[in-house]
């Protein structure tokens, strides 16, 4: 089953079943057929070129969709970046506002004016330096602190610290200038004294409406900065000439979105704004499509989005890394080719184990149908000797039938022959009594003339005695030229070894032979048939008298005993001849003899072989152990209960 599937399968490796299970699937009718006569390399290559199509078109599938799923994760990161950035720009511009009233409301204390008046009262001073430090606690600003006219410091809420603002000048600056004349002061920029980025508001303090010095705070960004830190995206606001003065990665700080003019980079100077040495513009790639604002700075691309701060021209931007959503547009992208693949292949594998099923359903038809024409054909052979032997029957019967016909006939033949030996012997036993007989009855004849009537009756006495021996004799031979009935019943044997012997008695007198029997005290029942078992017992006799011819006084013995319980034995032994061995191989086939032609037909023993078989016994012939032979004849011991049959024969 399996090589007639995959012939091949041991020869090209596992890489070849793998490749026929892709083509036994959708694209099979295209290439040819599975499990055909084809060539099976062929076949075999042939399938691994589709599977590489099959995944090359699923990898082109993806790598044309990758595009738009990237897009849909980096729209998605926008959406969550437009969040992060709506948060942090109200956390920012809610800062600006909170703190934008408070020099004002600092700047209407009038010791500030009395100090400003007179910056020499080493009494006000400590007191208004101690005032502000208070104040800058309070508001939660790093820096508050006190100009004169000429940008001087002449009271700062660090007076205790080392970098202190008091005695330095801070005319330079913008938000100085811009409360001079009236105005609110605002400014971001790197601290000068303390290094720290700063946003700066301040205003004038007015005596009535004289301005006699300004007041400034401070407060530093890096709290912002530290909140927008630690995410995965990054946040940086820069101001009007485009410098980055926060962002939540320190190393991008004062970098600037292109490069700044002269007269700008003349003011950044001018102000000290920021240090000159870190003004370096980024490398920028800006593409935008749609609502997706993608921006490349230094080789690092990111998705972002921007809200413009007006008040103060500043632009907060949020900045999404692109690669995780890329990343996850690509897991997205395998997950699919992956399930793709996983759905071919697990399509494949149910086809093609239907496939195997529907061959091996067809093998198993074949098989099958191989078997039933088997079947038939030995039926059929089985049908003719079937047939053969019922024909062989009815001739083994018909053969039978002759046989037995035959054997009837034979037994027949050989009575007549046993009756033809007996004749002469007969005559000769007859003619001597009916010479007596007409002896005696001229002698009656004679006395009755004579009135001797005692010794005419003692002579016709004589005469009826021998009458009755002759009836004996002759009622004898009757019986043996009787054909017998072929029914075996119970018979009593030792009745008819006396029968034989009486109708032996004169061959047996003639050769002056001596017959040791004793005869049982009760019947012997065996099955067999009286006439068929007396012809038996009486051809015995005569061959056993045969073979004693030479003998000078012969003996014939005859024994009656039980080999087995139900089994009865009758031995003739005679002292004659006794049993050559090639004698003894065939003494039972008919017409074997070894007497002359005239004298015997070799029929004897073989009918009676037969006869004995007939009633279910066997037959024996050995060599006894004083010289001469031994006959055995075994027969059935009859039940008791069937002695009245026996009686009634
Ligand atoms: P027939 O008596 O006509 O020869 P049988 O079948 O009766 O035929 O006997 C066959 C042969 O068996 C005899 O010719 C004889 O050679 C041998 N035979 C039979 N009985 C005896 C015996 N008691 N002793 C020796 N040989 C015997």
């Amino acid at each position: 089953m399996q090589a007639l599937l995959w012939p091949n399968d041991e020869q090209f490796g596992p890489h070849a079943a793998f490749a026929g299970i892709w083509a036994s699937g959708p694209f099979q009718g295209i290439t040819g057929q599975r499990g055909g006569k084809g060539v099976p390399f062929q076949r075999v290559r042939l399938q691994a070129y589709k599977t590489l199509a099959v995944i090359a078109l699923a990898l082109a599938l993806a790598v044309a969709a990758f595009p738009s799923i990237e897009r849909i994760y980096l729209e998605r990161a926008s959406a969550a970046g437009e969040n992060t950035l709506r948060i942090a720009v109200e956390g920012l511009s809610g800062s600006l506002e909170r703190f934008q009233p408070m020099p004002g409301l600092i700047a209407e204390r009038p010791i500030l004016v009395d100090l400003l008046k007179d910056p020499d009262n080493e009494g006000l001073r400590p007191f208004v330096n101690e005032q502000l430090r208070l104040t800058a606690m309070s508001l939660g600003v790093s820096d508050v602190y006190l100009m004169d006219i000429g940008g001087n410091t002449i009271a700062a809420s660090s007076y205790r610290k080392e970098l202190s603002f008091v005695g330095r000048n801070f005319s330079f600056r913008p938000y100085f200038q811009q409360a001079i004349e009236g105005g609110l002061g605002r400014y971001f920029a790197l601290g000068t004294t303390s290094g720290e980025r700063g946003y700066f508001f301040a205003s004038p303090v007015l005596d009535n409406t004289r301005i006699l010095g300004v007041i400034a705070i401070k407060f530093t960004v890096d709290s912002f900065e530290e909140a927008w830190r630690g995410g995965a995206s990054e946040i940086l606001v820069t101001d009007l000439a485009g410098v980055v003065f926060m962002s939540s990665r320190p190393e991008w700080h004062f970098r600037t979105f292109g490069a700044l003019g002269s007269r700008e980079f003349a003011r950044i100077s001018r102000d000290r704004q920021y240090p000159l040495d870190r003004l370096i513009p980024f490398e920028i790639d800006r593409r935008t499509t749609g609502t997706l604002d993608r921006l490349t700075l230094d080789g690092e691309t990111f998705v972002a989005n921007e809200v413009p701060l007006a008040t103060v021209g500043w632009r907060v931007l949020h900045l999404t890394p692109t690669a995780p959503a890329r990343a996850q547009a690509l897991l997205t992208l395998l997950g699919a080719v992956l399930l793709m693949l996983l759905t071919l292949l697990g399509w494949q594998i149910v086809n093609e184990r239907r496939a195997r099923a529907a061959e091996r359903l067809e093998v198993q038809r074949q098989a099958n149908e191989r078997l039933e024409r088997q079947v038939a054909k030995r039926t059929e052979a089985l049908n003719t000797a079937n047939a053969r032997l019922t024909e062989e029957v009815e001739e083994r019967k018909a053969t039978e039938q002759r046989l037995r016909q035959t054997q009837r006939e034979l037994i027949q033949a050989g009575k007549l022959a046993a009756l033809g030996q007996m004749s002469a012997a007969l005559s000769h036993e007859i003619n001597q009594p009916l010479t007596a007989v007409k002896a005696y009855a001229d002698n009656a004849a004679t006395y009755l003339e004579r009135d001797r009537i005692a010794e005419a009756a003692d002579n016709v006495a004589r005469i009826s005695r021998m009458v009755d021996r002759m009836a004996t004799l002759s009622g004898h031979l009757r019986n043996f030229a009787r054909r017998p009935q072929d029914s075996v019943e119970p018979v009593d044997l030792s009745a008819i070894v006396g029968d034989a012997l009486d109708l032996m008695e004169v061959r047996i007198a003639g050769v002056k032979a001596r017959v040791d029997y004793t005869a049982p005290p009760a019947p012997v029942l065996v099955m067999g048939g009286r006439v068929r078992l007396q012809q038996v017992i009486v051809n015995l006799l005569s061959n056993a008298l045969d073979a004693m011819q030479a003998v000078e006084e012969p003996v014939i013995t005859i024994e009656i005993d039980h080999p087995a319980p139900d089994a009865t034995r009758l031995l003739v032994t005679d002292i004659g001849s006794g049993l050559d061995e090639a004698v003894q191989d065939q003494i039972f086939d008919p017409f074997f003899t070894t007497k002359g032609p005239k004298k015997g037909l070799g029929l004897g023993l073989s009918i009676s072989y037969n006869i004995v078989r007939d009633f279910g016994g066997s037959m024996a012939a050995a060599n006894a152990p004083g010289g001469g032979a031994v006959f055995s004849v075994t027969l059935r011991s009859a039940e008791t209960g069937d002695q009245t049959a026996v009686a009634a024969q």
